[in-house]
């Protein structure tokens, strides 16, 4: 008889992982399908966050922050060193360990939360079974009483630059380069374009961003993305907006980039090209014929505001489905499904998740920018403050960038928090926090925060909303 479990979760990325330990915490006989081999061919938890994705990209991105902070900025606080030479392998070397470290303490988890693991690919075949390929070609039908289906993204390609094996690649190739390119070209200037540009840039590439849209991070406030630009722009990294590439040639180990902007037909010339431009949903052999799983428009799995599928009993969360492609949007949906299918009440607020682009500085928001705000009809009121007013900022040697808070204008409830400066991505949990309390801008004006502090910098940007910042000499009146 076929093994019965309460839930199967496909996939073990930091949506299925999260969602199989909850399940098996909360006494719901659980197992978790992954298929995912790593290069020794063992399969490995984690998803494309822990092997390709979140983790990777940020051991290489401080190694790399580390190495120009100590080219370049160590001597401004009276350090000197010596000429300094990356050394590529053993950052690989270490990004490696790191993966190795998080995709172990996954597996850790599962068998500390009694998670059955099943190792192959797994398919629903009825609302209420799933069938396991294994690695060897084995097939296994297991019964369950709820399915919840994780499988994840994977890169978009685009017909003008097809992927070769090492010239063109995508995210994931370009986690691996064993050496420094040259000339590197990144198409797309978003958060995965902009993080890996910056850490090949910092490592010595010349690095061309062509970017299709003429706005620049147009999820973004406006005022948050203009700094960044030119911060970005500062370091090296040269954007080109309304550059939209149209074909590619590989001409020996060489790939000359067509792409058309404002003048017309341009051609550039790379040692590597990197292609950013999105991410899709991977549902590819997770749904049996028949089973009667919708899929929306754009391919994304069609769930309602719980994560239910069009078949009762069958969940799906993280990237396949509709919502910011984040690693913890899909833990958090991860939990909320386990809480379901136990019984109890559970809710997203999908208005108060953080999204972070770990470059120098660090890019973090929550909740609405100024002009999504506007367009929606909403009066605002908003407080901006430089972190080169931020006694902490500059005693780490690192003034760049604000905090910017938006708030209604009749309620002063916060609607949004916008930074950029060194740490935004932990610095915005405070703005999460606010928003998940229901915070007034006010509420931060009044709360006492520690000196010296770079979350001083919010703590000021709430007081400008009402024209009260201490440390800002163009203030606007009190009113
Ligand atoms: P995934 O992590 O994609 O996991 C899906 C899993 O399902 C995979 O392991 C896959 O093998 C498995 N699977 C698929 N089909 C089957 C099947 N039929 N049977 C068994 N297993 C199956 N997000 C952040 O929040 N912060 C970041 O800093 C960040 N940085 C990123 C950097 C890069 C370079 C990239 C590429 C992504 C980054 N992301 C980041 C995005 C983040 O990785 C994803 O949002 C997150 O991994 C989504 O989690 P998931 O569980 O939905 O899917
Ligand atoms: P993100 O969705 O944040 O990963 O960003 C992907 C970026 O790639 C978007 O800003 C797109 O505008 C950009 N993009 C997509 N196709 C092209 C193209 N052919 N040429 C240049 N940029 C592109």
């Amino acid at each position: 008889m076929a093994d019965k479990f309460d839930v199967i979760v496909i996939g073990a990325g930091p949506g299925g992982y999260v969602a199989a330990i909850r399940a098996a915490q909360l006494g719901l006989k659980t197992a978790c399908v992954e298929k995912w081999v790593n290069k020794e061919g063992k399969t490995v938890h984690g998803g494309t966050c822990l092997n390709v994705g979140c983790i990777p990209s940020k051991a290489l991105l401080e190694t790399s922050h580390k190495f120009v902070e100590a080219r370049d900025h160590y001597d401004e606080i009276g350090i000197e060193v010596g000429e300094l030479t990356p050394n590529i392998a053993k950052m690989l070397e270490f990004k490696e360990k790191v993966i190795a470290k998080n995709v172990g303490g996954i597996s850790a988890l599962f068998k500390a939360n009694g998670v059955t693991a099943l190792e192959g690919t797994g398919k629903v075949i009825s609302s209420k079974q799933v069938e396991v390929t294994g690695h060897d070609g084995e097939k296994a039908t297991y019964d369950a009483d709820n399915i919840v289906i994780a499988s994840g993204s994977v890169p978009v390609e685009i017909p003008p630059t097809p992927l070769t094996d090492n010239l063109i690649v995508d995210s994931s190739g370009a986690l691996e380069f064993t050496e420094v390119p040259k000339r590197l070209g990144v198409i797309g200037a978003g958060v995965i374009g902009l993080e890996l540009g910056s850490v090949w840039s910092r490592l010595g590439s010349e690095v061309t961003m062509l970017e299709a849209m003429d706005t620049f991070l147009p999820v973004v406030d406006q005022a948050v993305a203009k700094e960044t630009l030119k911060l970005l722009k500062k370091q090296g990294l040269d954007i080109k907006l309304g550059a939209r590439v149209t074909g590619s040639e590989v001409k020996g180990n060489e790939v000359v980039v067509k792409y058309t902007d404002s003048k017309g037909e341009q051609e550039v010339t790379f040692d590597k090209l990197i292609v950013c431009v999105g991410r899709r949903p991977y549902t590819q052999g997770v749904l049996g014929d028949d089973v009667g799983v919708k899929l929306d428009e754009r391919g994304f799995i069609f769930v309602d505001d719980h994560c239910r599928t069009s078949v009762p009993g069958v969940y799906a969360i993280g990237d396949c489905v509709r919502g910011l492609m984040l690693a913890h949007k899909a833990s958090e949906e991860g939990v909320m499904v386990a809480d379901i299918i136990a019984g109890h009440k559970a809710e997203m607020n999908y208005d108060a998740i953080p999204s972070v682009i770990y470059t120098a500085p660090e890019v973090a928001w929550v909740g609405m920018t100024e002009e999504e705000a506007k367009s929606a009809g909403i009066e605002v009121k908003t407080g901006s403050f430089p972190f080169s007013a931020n006694g902490r900022a500059l005693a780490n040697n690192a003034p760049d960038g604000l905090a910017k808070i938006v708030a209604d204008a009749e309620t002063d409830r916060i609607l949004g928090v916008h930074i950029v400066s060194q740490h935004a991505g932990e610095l915005i949990a405070q703005g999460v926090i606010a928003m998940e309390f229901g915070s007034s801008a006010e509420d931060l004006a009044l709360t006492c925060y520690a000196h010296p502090s770079t979350s001083e910098a919010i703590h000021e940007a709430a007081l400008a909303v009402d024209g009260h910042a201490i440390h800002m000499a163009n203030r606007k009146k009190r009113k």
